[in-house]
């Protein structure tokens, strides 16, 4: 089998960093600075028995502030594309705080009916971990998740399980 996922979430959230791990290399740029991935990077991850295509998903969040610029409608249609034909769909969230623009990312993934996986990222920021499970519970609350899982991006930790949790949605 062969998969679409697509990576999405507010800016500086992980996702490049995500994607950089799950594929085991450094494909996407990533920064403390916000809106470092200009466009659209895809890479491959073949396993025993399925091929995963993921899209780390940039410009999703940029209608809100500037939405005359052409750069930004761009990239928003350009997000928007990517989640048309999707298999499954990596929501990224931050361990601390649901923001506007978590939010935003929310709304657009309204009429997405690919299943949609929440993972909670940067736990390892995390130094008291008991806090993560109101936290986790309130989350799933906004949408029917199809799983809801923390991690860690940059150390990796989790990530496997992310992986397997994608692979079961293809
Ligand atoms: P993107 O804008 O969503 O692609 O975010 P990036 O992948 O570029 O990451 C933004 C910043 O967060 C970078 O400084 C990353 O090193 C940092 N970061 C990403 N994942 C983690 C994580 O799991 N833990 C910690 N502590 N930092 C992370
Ligand atoms: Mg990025």
């Amino acid at each position: 089998t062969c998969g679409f996922v697509a990576i999405v979430g507010r800016p500086n959230v992980g996702k490049s960093t995500l994607m950089n791990r799950i594929l085991g290399q450094k494909v996407s740029i990533t920064s403390r600075r916000p809106q470092t991935t200009r466009h659209q990077i895809m890479g491959i991850k073949t396993v025993d028995t399925a091929q995963f295509i993921y899209v780390d998903t940039p410009g999703m969040h940029l209608q809100t502030r500037d939405r005359n610029k052409a750069i930004n409608r761009f990239m928003n249609q350009a997000a928007t594309q990517a989640l048309r034909d999707v298999d499954c769909v990596v929501f990224l969230v931050d361990r601390t705080r649901w923001t506007d623009e978590d939010q935003v990312v929310l709304d657009k993934l309204v009429h997405v009916e690919a299943p949609v996986i929440l993972a909670v990222n940067k736990v390892d920021w995390l130094e008291d971990k008991a806090s993560l499970l109101p936290w986790l519970e309130s989350l799933s609350a906004r949408r029917d998740f199809a799983a809801i899982l923390p991690l860690s991006a940059k150390h990796g930790t989790n990530v496997p399980e992310l992986e397997a949790e994608v692979a079961k949605r293809l």
